[in-house]
């Protein structure tokens, strides 16, 4: 279905599933031989969702090997991923930031998961019912938050940082926020919007880590339209059944095209000192080889670390 200005989801649909999806992957990657990243939360909370194709996929089952959209070697791009965000707090700790934000935190589990300073404050936000379903499932699991956890739900359209204030939230401390598999969601003056917000909020000292995202071109998201349908006839061609789901998320309606200023030149703008890091190289750095071209049409793409001055 097509966005719209105040479109809601929960984590089965529209922009939710998206969530699913990236957990699946780390579920699948949290079982590999030789784990980059450890989420054992991922799983249980893909199975809750209850779409059989994600749960199976997340437990291993279903063996979509040889297709474009193999879950094993994806799930590589989004350890990699997770890891450079892992890392991301792990230094910001080192440095001394006890406050944190995770914006479209999704079936994140890293309140629960890492290891914080014990004065440490972390929120999180994402769509109310996101956030709902996720602290409900981990709370019938036994799941406790290894810190002080303030999740929030509103959306990131609206007015989140009345709500993250009202949360506690302290701007004169400096704070490590992430905003993880985000930007594409957010139409291009969204994005400026809730940067603007970030820096707002953001005592000297503070960074941020994202992907760098910028213009999203209409032939971009077709390219990664076809490719869906072509992998969705590999998993039917190798008699892959109940995966429909997956081809079901249509990226061409739920990306946001058209001119954006990349995230990094509007960061460095606003006054942080952006440093950028490609796809190619963690996967050098965490040993995982060359990465797979996959679904993306966006080549290689860049995270950025920042930190404001
Ligand atoms: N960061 C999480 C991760 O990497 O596992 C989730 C990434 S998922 C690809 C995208 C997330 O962005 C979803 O959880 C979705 O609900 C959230 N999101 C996108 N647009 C949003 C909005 N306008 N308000 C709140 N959350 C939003």
């Amino acid at each position: 279905m097509a966005r719209t200005d105040n479109d809601t989801w929960d984590l089965a649909s529209s922009v939710g599933a998206t969530a699913t999806v990236v957990a699946m992957q780390r579920a699948v990657a949290t079982r590999g031989p030789r784990p980059l990243i450890y989420d054992p939360y991922a799983e249980p909370l893909v199975s809750a969702v209850g779409v059989d194709a994600f749960t199976r996929c997340a437990r291993g089952e279903i063996d979509t090997s040889g297709t474009a959209f193999d879950v094993q070697r994806m799930s590589d791009g989004i350890a990699a991923r997770t890891k450079y965000f892992d890392d991301f707090f792990a230094d910001a700790a080192a440095a001394g930031i006890r406050q944190v934000v995770i914006l479209a935190s999704g079936l994140d589990a890293r309140a629960y998961r890492l290891r914080w300073p014990a004065d440490t404050v972390v929120y999180e936000l994402d769509q109310p019912q996101v956030i709902a379903f996720k602290t409900g499932v981990l709370a019938d699991q036994g799941a406790v938050p290894a810190v002080e956890h303030r999740p929030i739900g509103i959306d990131l359209r609206d007015d989140w940082p009345s709500a993250l204030r009202a949360a506690g939230f302290d701007p004169t401390r400096p704070t490590a926020w992430i905003a993880e598999g985000l930007l594409v969601y957010l139409p291009p003056e969204a994005q400026d919007r809730l940067l603007d917000n970030i820096t707002a909020l953001s005592a000297a000292g503070s960074r941020i880590a994202a992907e760098n995202t910028g213009t999203i071109t209409p032939e971009e998201l077709q390219k990664m339209a076809d490719q869906m349908s072509a992998a969705q006839q590999q998993w039917q061609d190798k008699g892959i059944d109940g995966f429909d789901a997956v081809g079901q998320i249509d990226v061409t309606e739920l990306f946001y095209a058209g001119e954006r200023t990349e995230t990094a030149a509007f960061l460095a703008d606003s006054g942080w000192d952006v440093r950028l890091h490609k796809n190619s190289e963690l996967y050098a750095r965490y040993g995982l080889g060359e990465p797979t071209d996959g679904l993306s049409p966006f080549g290689d793409i860049t995270y950025l670390t920042a930190v404001l001055g």
